[in-house]
Order: structure tokens, then sequence, then C-alpha cells
């Protein structure tokens, strides 16, 4: 039995992974499902997945799932507190932990699965972001297992010939690679007027034409900076640089990414918009089971189009290519910056416009260092967080 942890439990890909889990009760085993505030949903869970521990942020919330499970027959331990959310990941009985936290608070946790050689199915492209010299780093030197499980990541490591997956290494020249194509669907702003782009609201962003996802994500997918954290996170998975990337708008959202060969031979993954797909993928690696995924329907898809993407529509996009070439601590930044935006934009209180904007504010006014461990990384994040709140209720308010 493989013992998994489940970082990020109750959000999209947390319940998308328990539901691939549920349909292999004699290959998996849960040890620990984990979230920040959602203990009812939690609740839910533990009841029918039987972990051995169940862990919650907050406190106060992890009381409440204390009291709620207790005169029932479930043995589950509550924990409570981002120390527990490192230990259940890093434990001596897990093999096997999915990353799916959202954010900057997935980077202990996360980076604690890899300092203990575990395979690590890595969900939570923000702490790559942060601190990807880092993670890769120490998984050569832990062994830990890192699978993509964000869908272009999976698809370009499943068109790559990497038998013996990422803990080796990735040289894009050996492997005979010209480029890497990641795909994007432009969002559900593809072909919004540029003047409506101010007075969109955050159910608007929310409503990403293909895919269900967190409201983070989908605000970033709304703005391309998710394709921009995603170029970042591909050069340290494929051990490249953005010259080695292109982004192609592909609206249709049915190849997930591609990659081109010397001879001309370009390899593409398709399949439908669900994330159990490359969560069956990186769980079963390298074997293939079964996602509940219903097949491709290549006939109603019918046409598979392409275009390249409209930097002026889409700033974030060159906000990341921009971190991606500065180097050091600069997409540590720009995260920060972007998850404080974001935020204020959920709270309505930032236009969809003035995400980029803060920004671009907090990225050309940071001040960059090496990041040789994680609290350089820690002190550029909380750095440029408040700096972009001071934006925020100076300038925007
Ligand atoms: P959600 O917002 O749906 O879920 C986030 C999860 O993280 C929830 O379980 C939430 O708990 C927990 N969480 C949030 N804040 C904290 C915190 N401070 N401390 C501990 N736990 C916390 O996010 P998604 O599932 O959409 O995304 C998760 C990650 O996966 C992101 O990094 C995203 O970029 C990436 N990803 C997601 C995809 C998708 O299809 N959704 C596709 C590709 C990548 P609670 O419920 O209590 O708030
Ligand atoms: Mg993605």
């Amino acid at each position: 039995m493989e013992c998994i942890t489940v970082l990020g439990a109750t959000g999209s890909v947390g319940v998308s992974t328990l539901d691939v889990l549920a349909r292999h009760p004699e290959r998996y085993q849960v040890y620990a499902l984990t979230a920040n505030t959602s203990w009812q949903q939690l609740a839910i869970q533990v009841r029918k997945h039987q972990p051995r521990y169940a862990v919650l942020s907050d406190i106060g919330a992890a009381e409440l799932l204390r009291q709620e499970l207790a005169g029932s027959n479930c043995t589950t331990h509550v924990l409570a507190g981002e120390q527990a959310l490192v230990e259940v990941a890093g434990a001596a009985d897990v093999d096997t932990v999915m990353a799916a936290i959202v954010g900057g608070a997935g980077l202990l946790p996360t980076f604690a699965a890899v300092e203990a050689g575990k395979k690590v199915l890595l969900a939570n492209k923000e702490v790559l972001v942060m601190a990807g010299g880092l993670f890769m780093a120490e998984a050569r030197r832990s062994g830990a297992q890192i699978l993509p499980i964000d869908s272009e990541h999976n698809a370009i490591f499943q068109c790559l010939p990497l038998q013996k997956g990422l803990a080796a290494g990735c040289n894009l020249a050996e492997l005979g690679v010209r480029k890497i194509l990641l795909t994007a669907s432009g969002g559900p702003f593809r072909d919004t007027p540029l003047a409506e782009l101010a007075g969109v609201t955050p159910a608007q962003a929310c409503a990403h034409p293909n895919w269900d996802m967190g409201q983070k994500i989908s605000v970033d997918s709304a703005s391309m900076m998710n394709k921009g954290l995603e170029l970042i996170e591909a050069c340290w998975l494929f051990n490249c640089s953005p010259d080695d990337i292109e982004v192609l708008i592909h609206p249709q959202s049915v190849i997930h990414s591609m990659v081109e060969y010397v001879d001309g031979s370009v390899l593409a993954q398709l399949g439908n918009p669900d994330m159990r797909t490359p969560i069956a993928h990186a769980l079963g690696w390298p074997e293939r089971v079964a996602s509940g995924v219903p097949a491709l329907d290549m006939v109603a898809a019918a046409r598979l189009d392409f275009s390249a993407p409209d930097y002026h529509r889409f700033p974030c996009l060159s906000l990341a290519q921009q971190a991606a070439s500065l180097g050091q601590t600069a997409p540590a930044a720009l995260n920060a910056a972007n998850e404080v935006a974001v935020a204020a934009f959920l709270r309505g209180e930032l236009a969809f416009t003035e995400i980029a904007e803060v920004n671009k504010r907090v990225l050309l006014a940071a001040e960059l260092t090496e990041p040789v461990d994680l609290s350089v990384v820690q002190i550029a994040d909380a750095k440029a967080r408040e700096h972009a709140r001071r934006l925020i209720a100076a300038a925007f308010t």
C-alpha cells in the first residue's frame, strides 16, 4: 500500500485527488488530509477516507473538527498549525505527498516533503516560483521524485523521454529538444474589449471557459499571470531558460502542451480538461491507473486553434518573463505581490487591471538577492507583500 498525505485536501485539486484515490483502495491509503479553515468539508473527507491524521492550519477550526469527530468511531487524530503540516508531509510512514495548498502558505510543508525524499506530486506552483532552485537542489540531495501536476507541465513531462523522472535531472539539449510549447487557453477575457477589462468582476474572472479551479488560480488565468508563473515553473522543472519556451494560445484546452524536437517532430499530450488525468498520471507513474475521466471525443472537439499571446492585453505575462530573466528573488517578489493583489481584487478592493500595476511596481522596486536558503525567500516574500499592501491602501482605494 502506498501511504499518502494530501496537503490542501479541501481544494479543487485536493478533491480531484481524493476522487482518484477512492478508485484504487487496494493501492493507496490516506495518511493525512489537511486544510486551512474548512473543517466541515474536512470532517466529511475524514469519515470517508479514515486518515491517521487530519490537520487544520487554523487552531479554532481544528478544535471544531475535534468536537465534531469526538464520540464517533473515527480514530483520526486532529492536529493544528503549520508545524503539524510540516510533520505530516515529512513523516516516516508517508511515501507520497500531494502538494495542493494554494500560494506561499505551501512553502514549508512542501519543502518538508522534498527534504524527506518523498514522491512529491506538485500542484502548488507558487512554491517553485518562489524557491525553485532550492527545491530542485534539495530533491537531488534527498532523492525526492518531483512529479508535475499542473496540466501543462504534466503534459511536457509525458512528452519527454525521462524514464527516471526529474530526480535524475533534465537536459533538453541532450534529449534533442528544440523548444517547449506551453499552451494557454487565454482565459475568460481573451476576446473582451480592452476598455472593459478595468470593470470586470471577480465572478467574471473566476468563470473559466474550460477549467473548474480554485479562485486564486482562476483570477491568475484571467490575467495570464498563471501562464507567467507556469513559465517560471517550467524553467525549474525542466532545467531550461525562458528562451526555450514559447507560450501559445490554444482556446480549446485539448492539447495541454507540446515538445518540439530537433528532427521537426512535435509531441503533444491531449485530453479532456480534467485535473484527474494529470493527478492519476503522477500517482501511478511509471504505471498508468484509471482516473475516472471520460475518453476524449475528437469528433466533438473537431477544431484545435492556435495564436500568439497578446502582451498588451496580458501585461502580467511580460512581468513574469521579466522576473524569470532577472532571477534571484525577483520571481518570489512578483509572486508575493500577485497573491496580495489577487486577494484584494477578490475582496472588491482593487480593479482587475490594477493587479498588473501592483505587480509591476513591486517587481521593479524589489531589492534582489540570491535565494541561498528558504529564509532569504521568506524575507523577499514578506517585503513584497508589505509593499503591495501599502500600494493598494494608498493609491488604489
Ligand atoms: P483551492 O483554493 O481550491 O484550494 C486550496 C487548498 O489549500 C484548500 O484545501 C485550502 O484549505 C488550503 N489552504 C489555503 N490556504 C492555506 C493556508 N494558509 N494554510 C494551509 N492550507 C491552506 O486551490 P486549487 O486546488 O485550485 O489550487 C491548489 C494549487 O494547485 C495552487 O497552487 C494552484 O495554482 C495549483 N493548480 C490548480 C489547478 C486546478 O485545476 N485547480 C490546476 C493546476 C495547478 P481551505 O479549504 O480550508 O481554505
Ligand atoms: Mg496549468
